[in-house]
């Protein structure tokens, strides 16, 4: 596809490529999803996403756990297919540690550089891009980041009402005795910039001005109430709802528009445990529901004018 230079607009599609276990580790369920729900996400859901952004001429940017490329060889082998394909591969980690911000230097690094080697070997090219799990980044993750030659950052998630749902979808899991196994974060995201930023070197939350270095690409949220623009929320909000909420994020530069695999999880199909399913409500939504909202939101993006890059590429224009 021919680069868009002159575009003003940019929406940048990308996926997190968590399996049902990290669901598991949030929910507190005990176990891990018994096969073959444990490789659902790349085997049944990524297939979905190819051919959707096939269909709308869209080149994503796929966040991908650097474990789950040495467990699944089959699921490596559609992801190596994409980077042919011209999508992009970025790292989110080594093994989804919900903790990461609060590991030690050695373990931090280590998540880094692991996930870095097993994506290079897997897309032919090492990765550029990062976005740590449960969106909380740390002013150490960048310093790594920045070593390794990393281009962009894309964890800062800076929307007030999802981080108060998951507080208090975490305060009543203490109350009833589970203990969440994801983190509320910090609450400075929410003072980050909206656009993109180059982070300053102690605060990554907030823009140390410069230009050149490591760019923050900052999720989708609306402007005033900050409402989170995410595949999650606009497959579960009425479709008004929907379409003003996409509908303002195209109003800014950057559409930085980010999906999970599970966006695209056909409960039932892919044999996904009824005890997940009771947990996680996107779940109990249709396939086909959740395909019609993605694609009508990826059809307003084409219809506003935007170029659809890579996270890569939204960076090199920051
Ligand atoms: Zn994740």
């Amino acid at each position: 596809m021919a680069r868009q230079d002159s575009a003003d607009r940019i929406c940048s599609v990308s996926v997190d490529l968590d399996a049902l276990g990290c669901y598991y580790r949030i929910h507190a369920l005990p176990g891990a999803p018994p096969e073959p729900a444990r490789f659902a996400v790349l085997r049944r859901c990524l297939p979905r996403f190819a051919e959707l952004f096939a269909r709308h001429g869209v080149r994503a940017t796929f966040f991908v756990v650097g474990q789950d490329l040495e467990e699944d060889r089959e699921g490596r082998a559609l992801l190596a297919d994409l980077a042919r394909a011209g999508h992009e591969l970025a790292s989110h980690t080594h093994t989804h540690p919900y903790d990461f911000v609060r590991l030690g230097a050695g373990a931090l690094a280590d998540e880094i550089d692991r996930a870095h080697a097993a994506i290079a070997a897997c897309a032919g090219t090492p990765p550029v891009g990062f976005r740590a799990p449960g969106y909380e980044i740390s002013a150490d993750a960048l310093e790594v980041l920045r070593a390794r030659g990393y281009r962009y950052d894309s964890s800062v998630f800076p929307s007030a009402s999802y981080y108060g749902a998951k507080a208090i979808v975490m305060a009543a899991m203490r109350l009833t005795g589970r203990k969440s196994g994801s983190v509320l974060g910090n609450p400075r995201a929410l003072l980050a910039p909206l656009r993109p930023y180059r982070p300053a070197a102690r605060d990554p939350y907030r823009d140390g001005g410069g230009s050149d270095g490591l760019v923050e690409l900052p999720i989708a949220v609306t402007r005033g109430a900050r409402l989170p623009v995410i595949g999650t929320s606009l497959v579960m909000a009425p479709a008004w709802l929907r379409r003003r909420m996409v509908a303002a994020a195209l109003r800014a530069p950057l559409f930085n528009l980010e999906l999970h695999g599970i966006d695209l999880c056909d409960a039932e199909a892919d044999a996904v445990p009824g005890d997940l399913v009771a947990h996680q409500p996107d779940l109990r939504r249709p396939l086909a529901h959740k395909l019609a909202a993605l694609e009508e939101t990826l059809a307003a993006a084409r219809g506003a004018g935007a170029w659809f890059a890579t996270l890569a590429e939204a960076a090199g224009r920051a």
